[in-house]
């Protein structure tokens, strides 16, 4: 595909800190795209709370519409707790996004910073995590949930997984590996437990094994992932796994690496992906300008090199590196806002990313 093809990227605000986080990401992509020479489309779209109390809807279907037809979005925090619950427009709009628009692989790079005060120091290492069924009640049926109480005293949880679901996950994974540079994948189970079901997952994986000559992998059993990795962290950069494995791994990774303070996240799938910072809405420090773009800027960088993934397209990939630069360059000069101990406020953060790029 040609060099410079253009991107569309929606761009929703979402709530607390999120109008804050996103503006200044969307600062540091185009300063980064015109850098890279990538023409960047950018549309911003509803979601939330604002579209809650002017519309009642979390996800209004003009944001749908642009969603569709963007490439990919960048997505701020949205209140957690605060929908009705049984509110008949989508509540919160997280889950439905991801099942709407099939977004089966989570991708969490977790990485060690000195000013989160990691247990590991050089931490560095992505968790690849289906999405998409499980153990997760709420992602294994068309209709109902997954976890049952056919007595007061006893509770069945069932989890599904599906050659299919599989199948493009193991894809996904061997094409993240191929497209980042990792050589080696470790596929993290526990079939000793559990063979038919951790059997499909693996199986989806040696399937295509000899399609993808250049990543190696091994399958690693949870428990001696778990007691390896923190004695010997470097021997593990890339792992894919199931959901509820994948939920606790790139959580047990933050927490040695320090936190979830700075860790990106993006959603993805066949068509769409989606950018998103671990962190909450943080509502104690919304609207004071404190808030810390850190981790957004560097989930879009990832969604950049989902789009160069699928589209082998240069510029995404040299402008996701220009925003990842950008950053380790503004947080190792101290241009850090207070919750990384400095008193650089949001705009002169994204300021010292957007005049590193710059100089790139
Ligand atoms: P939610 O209910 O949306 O998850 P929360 O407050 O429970 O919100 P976080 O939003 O993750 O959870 O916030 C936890 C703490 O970390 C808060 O003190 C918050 O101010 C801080 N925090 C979270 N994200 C950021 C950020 N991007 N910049 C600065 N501080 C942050």
């Amino acid at each position: 595909m040609a060099r410079n093809k253009r991107v569309k990227i929606a761009v929703l605000a979402g709530d607390g800190i999120g109008p804050e986080i996103t503006a200044a990401t969307t600062r540091v992509l185009r300063a980064a795209a015109s850098k890279a020479r990538l023409p960047v489309a950018l549309r911003s779209a509803l979601i939330g709370w604002v579209p809650y109390k002017r519309l009642k809807t979390t996800l209004p279907d003009a944001t749908l519409a642009a969603m569709r037809d963007c490439d990919g979005w960048i997505v701020g925090p949205t209140y957690a707790g605060e929908y009705p619950k049984d509110d008949p427009y989508r509540g919160h709009p997280n889950g439905f996004i991801r099942r709407n628009f099939k977004l089966f692989a989570n991708v969490r790079p977790v990485e060690a910073w000195p000013q989160l005060d990691p247990l590991i120091e050089d931490l560095r290492i992505t968790v690849l995590r289906e999405n998409t069924e499980g153990f997760y009640p709420d992602r294994n049926l068309a209709w109902g949930y997954g976890e049952f109480k056919p007595r007061e005293d006893v509770a069945l949880s069932l989890r599904v997984i599906t050659a299919e679901a599989c199948r493009r996950f193991a894809q996904f994974a061997f094409e993240y590996a191929e497209a980042t540079g990792e050589r080696r994948l470790a596929v993290v189970h526990k079939r000793t437990a559990l063979p038919q079901t951790e059997g499909v997952f693996i199986g989806a994986f040696e399937a295509l094994r000899s399609r993808f000559r250049r990543v190696s992998f091994e399958l690693v059993r949870i428990d001696t992932f778990s007691s390896s990795f923190p004695r010997d962290p470097g021997r593990y950069r890339l792992v894919a796994t199931t959901n509820l494995f994948g939920d606790i791994l790139s959580d047990q990774a933050s927490g040695l690496a320090g936190g979830v303070g700075l860790a990106p996240s993006l959603n993805a799938g066949h068509d769409h992906a989606m950018a998103q910072a671990v962190h909450g809405t943080a509502p104690d420090i919304a609207g004071k300008g404190k808030a810390n773009p850190a981790a957004l800027i560097l989930s879009t960088a990832l969604l950049l090199r989902w789009i160069y993934q699928r589209r082998r397209n240069q510029a995404c990939k040299d402008a996701a590196a220009l925003m990842e630069q950008g950053v380790r360059a503004a947080i190792a000069a101290g241009t850090v806002t207070p919750d990384l101990g400095g008193d650089a406020s949001t705009t002169a953060f994204a300021n010292a990313v957007i005049s590193s790029c710059k100089k790139a």
